[in-house]
């Protein structure tokens, strides 16, 4: 998981000397039935040294040789895409396993190309956990499934029962008030560090978690801003491990994102029946694909369908026909058209998201898009 203190870090390297390769690898499996990423990394590999300039080839072909290898060589730890950031000559490498399918590229730049990975913090939701007692706090953030603790929170001299000496010779209501003036301090301290950690990294949904009484002390004195974007509140033990995290707010996510799900369905069915810039069923999505137009590509997780392909040009059909109507090239047999409609929108570039059941959508054909104009 990255974060975007992180890619700002990235993006605003420059060379000192020679030059970055990015590449940018679609490896899900749902949309490489026969591996096929390996064809079109290989092809991207051959026009880089065709086309770039030899002297500067010269200088980033080690960097190819070596993000090569490692496609090559790291099969099992890919996921749906893959990021590789490589400059020998600025000691520069970074790879990650992206839970999200990624649109091919091999760009070899002065800077490396981080904005794939900015778009998958901007369109991919984000949450920030929140785990607070009275004398510490944690912070957690859970994306595409992946959970990682990003800071703790220890205001500094809360007295503890476990401190010998002054505190128990205090009369009880003089230790009482004392307690509460450091809670206090504490959870100001907290509400301070959380909001501005959401604004930094431009968090949208939040999950608090703790006992009763600490999360209605928090609530208390979040921001507005803040409390719109909790989504649920869960009781939490404090030393918990990240996994056990996870594992405790995944069905509170799951359920908010089938509730986003539903209306991301309905929205898209209003919208087709308007004509306002979304389609429904399949022969309207490859019109659109064809026409470069799909900003969302929707459709059911189990939706099967054959179709046509053209060798040539690559246009889609649902129909045989016996010559492409673009180019007149040869019309193939697919059995995925699915699979390669996904394919190609994520290459122009559009966003995928798969449902996995929603009978609204099954009925309105199994498929749909959101068009950018
Ligand atoms: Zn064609």
């Amino acid at each position: 998981m990255f974060s975007r203190a992180e890619l700002k870090e990235i993006i605003s390297i420059s060379a000192k000397d020679g030059y970055f390769v990015s590449l940018y690898l679609n490896v899900d499996p749902m949309f490489n039935k026969k591996g096929d990423y390996i064809v079109h990394f290989k092809n991207m590999i051959k026009e880089i040294a065709e086309s770039l300039n030899p002297a500067v080839y010269k200088t980033v072909k080690g960097d190819i040789e070596k993000i090569e290898s490692y496609v090559l060589t790291n099969k099992r730890m890919f996921k749906k895409g893959l990021a590789l950031l490589s400059s020998a000559k600025n000691s520069f490498w970074k790879e990650y396993h992206l839970n999200v399918p990624v649109k091919n590229e091999l760009i070899i730049d002065k800077t490396p190309h981080a904005k794939p990975l900015m778009a998958i913090l901007d369109n991919y939701q984000r949450y920030a956990i929140l785990l607070v007692d009275k004398e510490s706090a944690r912070i957690f953030v859970v994306h595409l499934g992946e959970i990682v603790e990003f800071g703790e929170v220890h205001t500094p001299d809360i007295p503890g029962k476990h401190k010998k000496g002054g505190w128990f010779a205090l009369s009880q209501n003089h230790y009482e008030r004392h307690m509460d003036f450091h809670i206090n301090l504490h959870l100001n301290d907290v509400v301070e560090k959380f909001d501005s950690f959401l604004s930094g990294e431009y968090i949208g949904r939040v999950v608090i978690g703790g006992s009763d009484e600490t999360v209605s002390l928090i609530k208390g004195k979040l921001h507005k801003t803040v409390l719109d974007k909790v989504i649920a509140i869960i009781r939490m033990e404090m030393f918990a491990k990240s996994d056990e995290v996870l594992s405790r707010v995944e069905p509170v996510l799951a359920s908010y994102e089938k509730k986003m799900e539903e209306e991301t369905v309905e929205t898209l069915i209003a919208r087709a029946m308007k004509n306002e810039n979304a389609v429904l069923g399949l022969d309207n999505v490859l019109n659109a694909l064809q026409e470069r137009k799909v900003m969302k590509l929707i459709f059911i997780k189990n939706y099967k369908s054959a179709g046509y392909g053209c060798r040539l040009c690559g246009f889609l059909t649902a129909h045989k026909i016996a010559s492409c109507i673009y180019c007149k090239g040869e019309m193939e047999c697919i059995d995925y058209i699915i699979d390669m409609a996904g394919q190609k929108a994520i290459q122009q570039g559009a966003l995928i998201e798969v449902v996995d059941e929603n009978k609204k959508l099954l009925n309105a054909g199994g498929i749909g898009a959101f068009l950018r104009y």
